[in-house]
């Protein structure tokens, strides 16, 4: 993404803080404490355990990323079967997994055609029209930039979609015991839905720039103004079905500093801060920041917001309309756009914790509670424990 110095004005800045129209249930301290992975890591023994999910080395969610991905190259190809392999065999088959092609020239490439593919992974209620499901929207971008040559981009945005697949797998097992008896099926009430969103092309290949910038995102943002639903449906459009757009970017070094930079989505940033909040009290994140990650949950409606400086893939959907949430640190981390940013430099505890809070917001915005307990609501059936929350 772009540094603070762009010339975007300023977006959409209205002053009134809309609630979320659907039913929103804090989760209990409870299944906070007991529901949630990553458990900490136990100081019992003196062998540190690596992490199964983000070793950079080892880790099965996030090792596959850390190489470089240019859009139409090796390491690029291979990120995205590692995206279909994690989906086809760690989620349930309720999820819909959709590619959005597009091609474009880039000032690096010539005439040529680069290819960028955003990777959209789905699951609606069942039995719920298109239509009539208001997705909330987790999306991180996997490409990676061209120079400096064998850029791996580890807080850039390998972290960022290794969280998204850690939440979306965490919840997947609880959406199923909501979800089992298909409840409200058929029926005309707006339902809840979750999609994951790994975009494509969102680096500039020479210098930043609105044609040179966010590929995939600018591709996805205008298919999805553009596809109708049936007529009559409550949402017309995808796009319009997204209920917030929640972008991750640059996360995984330490002592992240979050701030809220969108008035209109104040409501959800203070949402998330509550969890972190709830969650150190209690004791279930790693970390021990200087400050809270998301620092600014007490900010005023008058105070200044500064989104809009910050240009990055919410750009093409927020100019679209819809409500954003941009979880990104300011300033960025020292290493952006360095060789350092490689798995040497990533934080453990930081991205555990990132996870961590991140599934409980997803969880808690898809009314969750109660059925956080295996044996709650109607099993779906074929699942082994691993996805329990
Ligand atoms: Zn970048």
């Amino acid at each position: 993404m772009k540094h603070p110095h762009s010339t975007l004005p300023l977006l959409l800045s209205l002053l009134t803080l809309p609630s979320p129209s659907l039913t929103y249930t804090p989760l209990s301290d409870f299944s906070l404490q007991h529901h949630l992975t990553p458990s900490l890591p136990t100081t019992s023994s003196n062998i540190t355990t690596r992490d199964p999910d983000f070793d950079p080395l080892i880790g099965a969610l996030l090792a596959p990323i850390l190489r470089p991905r240019v859009p139409g190259s090796v390491g690029h190809a291979a990120v995205q079967s590692h995206f279909v392999h994690f989906a086809q065999t760690e989620l349930h088959p309720a999820w819909q997994i959709e590619w959005h092609n597009t091609t474009a020239t880039t000032p690096a490439t010539g005439a040529r055609q680069v290819p960028f593919r955003n990777l959209v992974l789905r699951r609606d209620p069942p039995g719920a029209a298109a239509g009539e499901v208001a997705r909330l929207t987790l999306a991180a971008h996997y490409d990676s930039l061209l120079r400096p040559e064998g850029f791996v981009g580890a807080v850039d945005s390998a972290v960022p979609c290794a969280v998204l697949m850690f939440v979306a797998r965490a919840v997947d097992g609880v959406l199923g015991r909501l979800w089992g008896d298909g409840g409200g099926e058929g029926g005309l009430e707006v339902r809840k839905g979750v999609q994951v969103l790994l975009l494509d092309g969102e680096e500039a290949w020479v210098e930043w720039s609105e044609r040179d910038s966010l590929y995939g995102s600018r591709a996805l943002a205008e298919t999805w103004e553009d596809t109708r639903y049936e007529a009559g449906s409550s949402f017309s459009t995808p796009l319009e079905a997204i209920s917030l757009f929640v972008l991750l970017d640059l996360l995984g070094a330490p002592e992240p500093n979050i701030p809220s930079y969108f008035p209109t989505t104040h409501w959800a940033y203070r949402k998330v801060a509550r969890i972190e909040e709830r969650m150190r009290k209690l004791g279930l994140l790693e970390t021990r920041p200087k400050k809270p990650f998301l620092t600014e949950s007490e900010k005023k409606e008058g105070a200044r917001f500064f989104g809009g400086y910050v240009q990055d893939d919410h750009v093409p959907f927020m100019q679209r309309g819809v409500d954003i949430l941009h979880v990104i640190p300011s300033p960025f981390p020292p290493v952006w756009h360095t060789m350092d940013d490689d798995g040497a430099h990533l934080d453990l505890p930081t991205i555990r914790d990132w996870a961590r809070i991140m599934t409980a917001f997803v969880a808690e915005w898809m009314d969750l509670e109660g059925y956080l307990e295996e044996g709650r609501g109607e099993a779906e059936g074929g699942d082994s424990g691993r996805d329990e929350l």
